[in-house]
């Protein structure tokens, strides 16, 4: 995508967090800025991955995985949806900062190679917008983000799996009751999708109650995936 120019030498790029120049080979975030990022470290709910505060040294699923049908088998993201990561991912999801693709890409690719049996996945999808929202922002953004990781893990990209057959409201400021109802029935496995015994690795740009995924699970179990793991760059705090 993004590639070091010539240019780069001649006008070197600022820094997205802190604006002072950037000498990363690839990249719009500067080592100090990336030192700040918060990882989503263990302890965290075996299910969902949601970090847990406190000391846990035994396996723990959080309510919310307990709660709930989760149709997901494990779900991880990279960084909490927070400081400068939340305005880079803003930025690339609402104001087409494409050029901040690399530093997504690299935050999801080594979250999924540490969390997640990487062997065992047979292909990657994305999180679908809906057909007039894609067209309105013009890329979908877990898409670009999906196409980097599979490309990295050497797994084939199939993103055609799913489509969202209604447009939903957004999910931000609703509670994680009222996401589920907001995105009942709002995925669809597109005809022909060939799923049946996959291991699929879902990807999208950040996860907080996890219902989005989870609908996107459900539908891709339903269609005769054998299993669905999702990874995301950020993770949201839940909201009840
Ligand atoms: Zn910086
Ligand atoms: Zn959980």
């Amino acid at each position: 995508m993004l590639k070091l120019s010539a240019l780069d030498l001649v006008y070197p790029r600022s820094c997205f967090g802190c604006g002072l120049t950037c000498n990363q080979d690839e990249g719009f975030l500067c080592w100090e800025c990336l030192a700040e990022v918060i990882f989503v470290k263990p302890p965290f709910c075996s299910l969902c991955g949601d970090p847990i505060s406190g000391k846990i040294d035994h396996a723990y699923v959080c309510y919310f995985c307990t709660s709930l049908p989760r149709f997901f088998d494990k779900a991880r993201s990279s960084i909490l949806y927070d400081g400068i990561l939340r305005k880079a991912l803003q930025a690339f999801k609402y104001q087409a900062g494409l050029w901040l693709y690399h530093d997504l890409v690299s935050l999801i690719y080594a979250c999924t190679t540490a969390q997640l049996n990487v062997d065992r996945i047979d292909m990657v999808t994305c999180v679908p917008l809906h057909a007039r929202r894609r067209r309105k922002r013009g890329y979908n953004q877990s898409y670009l983000l999906a196409k980097g990781l599979s490309s990295k893990i050497d797994k084939p990209l199939k993103k055609n799996l799913l489509k969202r057959i209604r447009s939903t409201k957004s999910q931000t400021d609703l509670t994680a009751r009222e996401r589920i109802t907001n995105l009942e029935a709002a995925f669809k496995a597109k005809k022909g999708a060939c799923v049946k015994d996959q291991h699929i690795l879902l990807v999208d740009d950040i996860m907080t109650t996890g219902v989005t995924v989870n609908e996107c699970a459900r539908t891709l179990k339903e269609a005769g995936a054998s299993e669905v793991s999702v990874v995301t760059v950020a993770r949201g705090s839940q909201r009840f």
